[in-house]
C-alpha cells in the first residue's frame, strides 16, 4: 500500500511547529492486531483477570507466557499501515513532534517515526522486564526462560497494560 501521493506533497510542504498525536488500537488494527475491548476485541473473548493478573501469572506463568508469546508473533507479523506512516511524516516535518500510544505494538517505529518522538503508555509488548532488577531485555530471547539473565529471579514478566495489578509489558 502506498500513501497518497497528495498526502505526500501536502506533508511535505506543511509547516508544522508543534504536532501531538495520540494513538490508540483503532491505527494498529488496520494491521490485523485486534483490539482490547472492540467487536472483536481480546477482553470479548479472553477473561482479563483470568490472563493479565499477578494471580493468573502465578497459577499457570506457562499458559500467560504462551499468550504473550502468540501476541507477540502476531505483533511481528503485522506491518505498519498508511496511517502509521502518515504519522511519522508527519512527525518528521515538524518542529516538535510527539506520538503517545496506548498500543503495546512496534508499528509506529516500524513506520519510520523516531523513538524520541514517541512514548508507550502501555508498554511494550516485544520487551520484558524483570520485576526484581528492573532489567529490560527484548522479549524474544527471554520467551520460555525460567529466570532472569541478569539476577536469576524467576522468569521476568512482560509489562502490563489495560490497568492490572501486575506489570507485565516493558514501560521506560
Ligand atoms: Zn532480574
Amino acid at each position: 500500500m502506498q500513501l497518497d501521493p497528495r498526502l505526500i506533497r501536502c506533508l511535505t510542504t506543511l509547516r508544522l511547529e508543534r504536532l501531538l498525536v495520540l494513538s490508540g488500537a483503532g491505527i494498529s488494527a488496520e494491521s490485523g492486531i485486534p483490539t482490547y475491548r472492540g467487536e472483536n476485541g481480546l477482553w470479548r473473548r479472553l477473561d482479563f483477570e483470568k490472563l493479565a493478573t499477578h494471580a493468573a501469572f502465578d497459577s499457570d506463568p506457562r499458559a500467560i507466557w504462551s499468550w504473550y508469546r502468540e501476541r507477540r508473533d502476531g505483533v511481528r507479523s503485522a506491518l505498519p499501515n498508511d496511517a502509521h506512516r502518515a504519522v511519522a511524516r508527519l512527525a518528521a516535518v515538524a518542529h516538535e513532534a510527539l506520538v503517545i500510544t496506548q498500543n503495546v505494538d512496534d508499528l509506529h517505529e516500524r513506520a519510520g517515526l523516531a523513538p524520541e518522538h514517541l512514548v508507550h503508555i502501555h508498554g511494550e509488548i516485544l520487551e520484558t522486564r524483570c520485576e526484581a532488577c528492573g532489567s529490560v531485555s527484548d522479549a524474544q530471547a527471554t520467551d520460555g526462560q525460567r529466570g532472569c539473565r541478569r539476577c536469576g529471579a524467576r522468569a521476568p514478566s512482560a509489562r502490563m497494560s489495560c490497568g492490572s495489578t501486575r506489570s507485565w509489558l516493558s514501560s521506560r
